[in-house]
């Protein structure tokens, strides 16, 4: 196969090449409410790679940003605070045939970190893009969770204003669920 970086034959989706000079996590810190968010890349640097989502080239991508990426960032912060964590994908439903947030969860699975899939899902389906903070904070939408309280540890892909992820962890911590943070890819505003 080629890369789908640079467009090398590669017999993963991002070479190796790529992975050492061209995408290189910088993980900045976001609080929005009292969610902390990491993210770990700008949104410009990995838009070519996140527009892949529902494509068929996507499941391959999801997967290898979440193996080369968020894998070794949440292994990380596990070892370090030495607690086991519960992942949470946002929205985990299927659209063309795969998750895309599925895809990112699924490599981050260990001894201490359990992944449940689709447990935490929109009932409102409406698209948020392009659409300012007012009409997302009038347009909620409305997660249901089905998923352990202990330890939770949310993932996405993107974030733009937030107001996602906090609507999120104010849903599961009604359930009586603990959030400790949330990981994305990639902030929009970075
Ligand atoms: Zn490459």
């Amino acid at each position: 196969m080629r890369c789908y970086s640079c467009n090398g034959l590669s017999h993963v989706p991002l070479c190796t090449h790529c992975r050492k000079t061209l995408l290189i996590p910088s993980v900045q810190m976001r609080q929005v409410g009292t969610l902390r968010i990491y993210s770990l890349f700008a949104y410009d640097t990995v838009e070519s790679l996140l527009l892949t989502k529902h494509k068929s080239e996507g499941y391959r991508i999801y997967r290898a940003l979440g193996k080369f990426y968020l894998k070794p960032f949440i292994h990380h912060l596990q070892s370090h605070l030495s607690i086991s964590f519960y992942v949470v994908g946002i929205d985990e439903r299927i659209v063309s045939g795969y998750s895309h947030i599925a895809q990112l969860t699924h490599p981050l699975r260990n001894k201490d970190i359990e992944v449940d899939h689709g447990v935490l899902i929109a009932e409102n389906r409406i698209s948020y893009a392009g659409k300012s903070l007012a009409y997302r904070l009038e347009h909620p939408r409305n997660f249901r969770y089905t998923g352990k309280k202990e330890n939770i540890v949310l993932i996405d892909d993107i974030i733009t204003t937030g107001t996602t992820l906090h609507e999120a962890a104010y849903r599961i911590q009604k359930e009586g669920g603990n959030v400790l943070f949330a990981v994305v890819v990639a902030d929009a505003s970075r």
